[in-house]
């Protein structure tokens, strides 16, 4: 049986009849993988905290004969990120952040640049980055590494940047900024500021370690979140479940 290892992050796990649990993995070199770990869910010495939600791991993983299922026999850990479990808010959106990934990766469909902006945004949130501003960077980030980036370049039907001169609203058909010029006889929702565009474009090209310093304050956020949160889910066509949490967080925290 060939074995592979490799980092990983603990998307979910399930208790598996009497002692196993089922661990759905994103690794680095295989993509998104699910795997057995036998005992468990009977011995918590087994296996300590390695497959805890969110863990940052490296697994040995044995492919089983005639089967996608893998098993899991030992697993360093690599990071835990303990202050992600001691505050619900926290939890809530790195539990959003692995869901939101778990439904756009495909098995064994191996993803780097996807495992490098999860195991940052867990990092973040572990450190007590502002969780608002991180989640619409998180959205910003996915959508134009899967291949949907928003064009918040120019408008997508005069191909202009305007500046200040006019406003600009959001296309979810054509994926970006509408100016209010060609929008004359659209209905003004989905508004954006151009100072918010200007951040919003800034925020896709910044690389991940100098991301931290991009501000954004109220009036971006109070912009940008919904549209961006409304794309990706628009986009995967499914209910995000720990969105609802979410949610309740961000009521919270906004
Ligand atoms: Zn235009």
């Amino acid at each position: 049986m060939p074995l592979h290892k490799t980092p990983a992050i603990i998307l979910n796990h399930k208790d598996f009849g009497e002692s196993d649990k089922i661990i759905t993995l994103f690794t680095y070199s295989l993509g998104k993988i699910t795997s057995i770990a036998k005992g468990a869910k009977r011995s918590r010495k087994r296996f300590a905290n390695q497959l805890d939600l969110f863990s940052f791991v490296r697994p040995i993983l044995w492919e089983k004969h005639h089967s996608s299922l893998t098993r899991i026999d030992q697993c360093d850990l690599l990071q835990s990120f303990p202050s992600i479990r001691k505050a619900p808010e926290r939890f809530a959106y790195a539990s959003y952040f692995c869901e939101l990934v778990d439904a756009w990766v495909r098995d064994r469909d191996p993803h780097a640049e996807l495992f490098h902006l999860l195991l940052w945004a867990l990092r973040m949130v572990d450190q007590g980055a502002s969780l608002a501003p991180l989640s619409v960077i998180f959205h910003l980030r996915l959508l134009t590494i899967v291949g949907y980036a928003p064009n918040f370049i120019a408008c997508v039907n005069c191909n202009l940047w305007k500046g200040g001169q006019v406003s600009y609203s959001f296309n979810y058909e054509k994926g970006g900024i509408v100016c209010s010029d060609c929008a004359l006889n659209l209905p003004l929702k989905n508004r954006l500021s151009p100072g918010t565009v200007k951040l919003l474009s800034l925020a896709q090209k910044t690389s991940l370690a100098k991301l931290s310093r991009l501000h954004f304050s109220a009036q971006p956020l109070a912009e940008s979140a919904p549209i961006l949160e409304n794309f990706v889910h628009s986009l995967l066509g499914k209910e995000i479940k720990s969105y609802r949490f979410l949610s309740g967080a961000q009521e919270c925290i906004r």
